[in-house]
């Protein structure tokens, strides 16, 4: 709730939150394949999460500290924010370039961390990406693959602050 209520966009839409089993990723968000699909405004959408973190149970989701689940959510609420605009066809071209395109994934998933950043989650986002490389135990071909299609916690860092710098910029200007 606490990174729901940063995207007001969604809150006109049905959104399904649903652990369960999942063999590859930890969460994932998706548009729901319905009637309502093909209607942008009536869409609904679902974030899966799997009930652990693929390390042989070591690390329960809900054991996760609090900023990072709330930055893990951020995340996966910024990729509905990138889906909101977008038509059934173009959503569908999407999937396809996401699953196909290691380039076009890591285009998707640097969005849906800029979005959430927009909305003031940096901070989260960077304890979630520290957690995940830094303080958890997973293993190394998952950090590899994180290290590959994600932002860095320094990247996102840098860009939180070359955006303050910018918005103390056109402080000055506006007080000149
Ligand atoms: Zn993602």
């Amino acid at each position: 709730m606490k990174a729901y209520k940063g995207f007001p966009e969604l809150h006109g839409h049905r959104l399904v939150v649903r652990q369960q089993e999942m063999r590859t990723t930890t969460m994932q968000a998706q548009p729901i394949v319905n009637p309502a699909f093909f209607n942008r405004k009536k869409r609904h959408y679902i974030i899966r999460l799997s009930n652990n973190m693929h390390l042989r149970d070591q690390v329960r989701v809900h054991e996760l500290p609090e900023e990072v689940l709330v930055g893990w959510f951020a995340h996966e609420l910024g990729h509905l924010i990138d889906y909101l605009p977008r038509t059934a066809a173009n959503l569908l071209k999407f999937g396809i370039g996401y699953l196909a395109f290691p380039n076009f994934r890591i285009g998707a998933e640097r969005k849906a961390d800029i979005y959430a950043i927009a909305r003031g989650f940096s901070a989260p986002i960077i304890a979630t990406k520290k957690y995940i490389l830094e303080k958890s135990s997973l293993p190394s071909h998952y950090k590899t693959r994180i290290e590959r299609y994600y932002m860095s916690a320094d990247e996102v860092a840098l860009m939180v602050q070359k955006k303050e710098k910018e918005r103390e910029k056109l402080r000055m200007d506006k007080l000149l």
